[in-house]
């Protein structure tokens, strides 16, 4: 006999991008398997009393919703770790940068990438991205349960019990799409973890990523504010290291910019493990400290006058070409006056010395403060304030092809709740939309087959 046993019903846990994804991709998936609204049953549980919250807030309220690039080198950009890549291959392949794009583009948004890749809202507008997506859940005939905060999961032979609170919700396959446990406030704190823990899922530690830092004593007032353009970042903790190259912001507490927020998920690493961190920059990366030095002489040569403050002043940051420092433009960045005064000071060297007054002692210092100037010593990188967080369910325990949970087998696990975290320009909440869309379906799939098996004696 082949007749449908009770109404399947396919729960999802939290209604953020992977959330949503899964619940639109789920309903399109029965409807074109012929399977009317009323035969599958999804409900979308969300703790907030709105959904998407974090697409709301995200890329600073303009929503960097994905990166323009072949799907290859948006993973090997957009995923440091090579085991991370490997496991959302499948799901980025199955529903690509270009799959959102055109979704999105049916139900009218435009979008432009700009030069580095970073894909946004021509309105720049985050708020019609979640627009847009409220009404593909409209459509796709989900319910969503708001104000309601799954905080049980309970896994019988054949159905799941969702808990949340005093309420209850019976299921036959769950998609666990709470998100990540950083920026706690909009309503993401781990939930996820601790239910799919509780039904033997092992948790990798969660660490901050995409975070400033915090320093034990916070940079000089002069210096806050100031942006660092294109240097080289360094994390040195106790014989360990890792480096990022990018613009650094200067904050009242620590650092922040593109480069810290990429090397934070390292910075909190070599926290955890009980080292010591300690930031420096290198303001002309490429450049060998001899090569430097050789190039300080031969500036002493022409311009012996010159106090080396001056000189400092009119070194470009970063330069593509050392003789850079004699053809400068006004438009090429220079080390900022309130840095010349601070490697100076690291050097030790007083500010009325001119290039040909410099001892050799003072050259090398000057070299070393060039390539390491110290910015301070890491207190805390702040899980509320990372824009995602790194651990999570272990990868090996769900299926890349499926999202299926490798212990329980109508268990879907997608987005930030697994171990991966991308860097900033997109990638993040692509890998949201394309690992929830993925679970979404096969959860859909693996249902209506159930549902279509003889019944059983
Ligand atoms: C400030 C900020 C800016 C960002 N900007 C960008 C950007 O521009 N581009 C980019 O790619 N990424 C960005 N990100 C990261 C991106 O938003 C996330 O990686 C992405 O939203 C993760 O999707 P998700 O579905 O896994 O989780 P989320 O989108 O976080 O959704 C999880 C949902 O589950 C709900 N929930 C949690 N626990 C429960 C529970 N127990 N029961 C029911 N519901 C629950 C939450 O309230 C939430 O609505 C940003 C993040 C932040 C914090």
């Amino acid at each position: 006999m082949t007749a449908a046993r009770n109404l399947p019903t396919l729960l999802i846990a939290g209604a953020g991008a992977s959330g949503l994804l899964a619940a639109i991709s789920a309903r399109k998936t029965a409807r074109e398997l012929g399977v009317a609204d009323e035969r599958l049953r999804i409900v979308l549980l969300e703790r907030n009393p709105k959904p998407g919250n974090k697409i709301a807030i995200s890329g600073g309220g303009h929503c960097n919703l994905t990166h323009d690039a072949d799907v290859k080198s948006l993973l090997e950009k957009g995923f440091l770790d090579k085991s991370e890549q490997r496991f959302l291959r499948h799901a980025i392949h199955s529903f690509s940068n270009a799959d959102l794009l055109e979704l999105f583009g049916r139900y009218g948004l435009k979008t432009e990438a700009r030069e580095d890749g970073r894909v946004f809202p021509v309105s720049g507008r985050a708020g019609e991205v979640l627009d847009l997506l409220r009404r593909m859940v409209e459509e796709s005939a989900a319910t969503l349960v708001t104000n309601a905060r799954a905080d049980r999961l309970e896994c019988a032979a054949s159905r799941f019990a969702v808990h949340a609170g005093e309420r209850q919700f019976e299921a036959d396959a769950v998609i666990l799409a709470t998100g990540g446990a950083s920026w706690g406030s909009a309503g993401t704190t781990g939930d996820g973890n601790r239910l799919a823990a509780a039904v033997g899922h092992s948790i990798a530690p969660v660490m901050p990523a995409l975070a400033p830092n915090y320093f034990i004593a916070p940079p000089k007032a002069e210096l806050v504010g100031i942006t660092l353009r294109n240097i080289l970042l360094l994390a040195s903790a106790d014989g360990a290291a890792d480096s990022r190259r990018g613009d650094v912001l200067i904050s009242h507490r620590g650092i922040s910019g593109p480069a810290c927020l990429s090397l934070s998920r390292s910075v909190a690493g070599f926290l955890a493990a009980g080292k010591t961190v300690t930031i420096s920059v290198d303001l002309l990366p490429g450049r060998e400290a001899d090569t430097l030095s050789a190039f300080i002489l031969e500036e002493a040569a022409r311009h012996g006058t010159r106090q080396v403050r001056t000189f400092l002043q009119r070194c470009p940051l970063a330069p593509e070409r050392l003789d850079a420092f004699a053809n400068s433009s006004s438009e090429t960045p220079t080390i900022p006056n309130a840095f010349a005064d601070e490697i100076l000071r690291q050097a030790g060297i007083s500010k009325e010395v001119t290039l040909s007054g410099l001892t050799k002692a003072q050259r090398r210092g000057l070299v070393s403060a060039l390539k390491h100037l110290a910015l301070g010593t890491v207190k805390k990188v702040p899980l509320d304030r990372a824009e995602v967080s790194a651990g999570g369910i272990e990868l090996g325990e769900i299926d890349p092809k499926t999202m299926q949970s490798k212990i329980h087998p109508r268990l879907y696990c997608c987005g930030e709740l697994l171990n991966y975290a991308g860097e900033v320009g997109g990638f993040n909440l692509q890998a949201a939309f394309s690992t929830g869309w993925l679970a979404g379906s096969q959860a859909a799939r693996t249902l209506l087959d159930n549902a279509r098996q003889p019944a059983q004696e």
